[in-house]
């Protein structure tokens, strides 16, 4: 067992920190706070080669490692948090599922403009009755010759995005679910009003009224949801990533800050009550920062580790909410302002805890692992009459 980075990962780590010092610093306040989608950093992403590291260099990525997408995540949330949003859904999630999934054609239409930063996608699964249980989705596609005709209604993606890789309902049962991409603009396909996350960050519903999806844009038909669960694992590391290098990134302010700020004559770092937050938040740090390093590297070598990846999602976020947190009690009436970006790291790792998977699903997947078996969180059926 090996607990250092290679020469290689040390090297990428250098190269995105001067990336990320040179392009994004300066505009890092400003950033976290624009109600703009910061479509000019993806650009200088994919110049810098960030977007798409962990796809095949054939489909048109990097050909790296999760390793690798994770230490990028890192490097650039610990200089810039808001631009670690792009790395993350450059490497993870939607794009890892056209890079799996997509035919040829789709790859040239819906991935390519999104690994050269031209475009962007948001993923529209939640429905207003189908959160957790998302199984219980009823945005149905019914055939319509070669096509379907979509109708539903999504809630909480990105209302920003110029694609939207859609989970439909072909017919019954989970084997009935499956995906389909579906363009900004396309007829009977509207997006409703803006709301905010506590993030600051919009969402909108998206109304989807007998839109046509031709057979080309089908991306999973009957059965896809359950080819991507398999996915689902490697997933969840990325959402890991950026919010622990949130939590980082605050644990840093934190520190420097109590290296100079001076109160009763002393800096703060000389005050016991102070110290010892400190050994807390490490401690957790470097925890969470192990689990997750161990997901990343063993999903690497090919093991399908859904304990170790649910465990380092769930410690992640649970871990870069709590140091966030601290950090900003330790800034003290600074640290709850917006001119630093400890505050805008406490609301964003906040929401990790509820999205793609909130830390009770990920406890009850964790239950299953323990015991191996199923727990269904359904309502017992019904006793049929006359059953005795
Ligand atoms: C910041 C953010 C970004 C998001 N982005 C997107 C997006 O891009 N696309 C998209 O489709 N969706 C998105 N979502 C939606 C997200 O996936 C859902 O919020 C999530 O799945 C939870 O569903 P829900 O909000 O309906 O809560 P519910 O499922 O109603 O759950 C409410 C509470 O009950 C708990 N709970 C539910 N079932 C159980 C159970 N069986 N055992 C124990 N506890 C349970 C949950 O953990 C939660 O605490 C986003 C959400 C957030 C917060």
């Amino acid at each position: 067992m090996d607990f250092t980075l290679s020469e290689e990962q040390r090297a990428l780590q250098d190269t995105v920190r001067v990336f990320a010092r040179r392009e994004l610093e300066a505009d890092a306040i400003r950033r976290a706070h624009s109600e703009e989608y910061p479509r000019e950093v993806a650009k200088k992403m994919a110049g810098a080669g960030l977007l798409g590291i962990t796809i095949p260099e054939a489909d048109g990525g990097q050909g790296g490692t999760l390793m690798d997408a994770v230490l990028a995540i890192e490097q650039v949330a610990l200089v810039c948090p808001r631009s670690a949003d792009l790395v993350q859904e450059g490497n993870f999630g939607a794009i890892r599922v056209l890079a799996r999934f997509a035919t040829h054609d789709q790859k040239k239409r819906f991935l390519a403009p999104l690994l050269s930063g031209d475009e962007i996608i948001a993923v529209a699964m939640t429905e207003p009755d189908a959160g957790s249980a998302t199984t219980d989705l009823v945005t149905t596609a019914t055939a319509d010759g070669a096509g379907f005709r979509v109708s539903g209604t999504k809630v909480f993606p990105n209302p920003h995005a110029d694609q939207y890789l859609v989970y439909v309902r072909y017919g019954p049962g989970v084997n009935g679910i499956g995906s389909v991409m579906i363009r900004r603009g396309a007829p009977g396909f509207a997006i409703g009003k803006n709301s905010k996350f506590m993030s600051g960050a919009h969402w909108a519903p998206l109304y989807f009224d007998n839109v046509y999806v031709p057979p080309e844009d089908v991306l999973l038909g009957q059965g896809g949801f359950k080819k991507q669960i398999a996915g689902f694992n490697a997933e969840r590391i990325g959402n890991a990533a950026r919010s622990l290098a949130f939590g980082r990134y605050c644990y840093n302010a934190a520190r420097d800050y109590a290296l100079t700020r001076k109160q009763f004559g002393r800096p703060l770092c000389e005050f016991h009550g102070l110290q010892w937050k400190f050994a807390d938040m490490k401690i957790k740090l470097d925890a969470a920062q192990l689990l997750l390093y161990r997901a990343a590297a063993n999903a690497d070598r090919g093991f399908p580790a859904a304990d170790e990846t649910t465990i380092a999602k769930l410690m992640c976020n649970q871990v870069g909410f709590d140091v966030a947190n601290e950090a900003l009690q330790v800034m003290g009436g600074l640290g709850y302002t917006q001119d630093t970006l400890v505050e805008y790291c406490v609301r964003r790792t906040r929401g990790w805890m509820i999205a793609g998977g909130s830390i009770e699903m990920m406890k009850n997947r964790l239950a299953e692992i323990i015991f191996e078996r199923r727990f269904s969180q359904r309502p017992p059926r019904a006793k049929v009459m006359g059953d005795g």
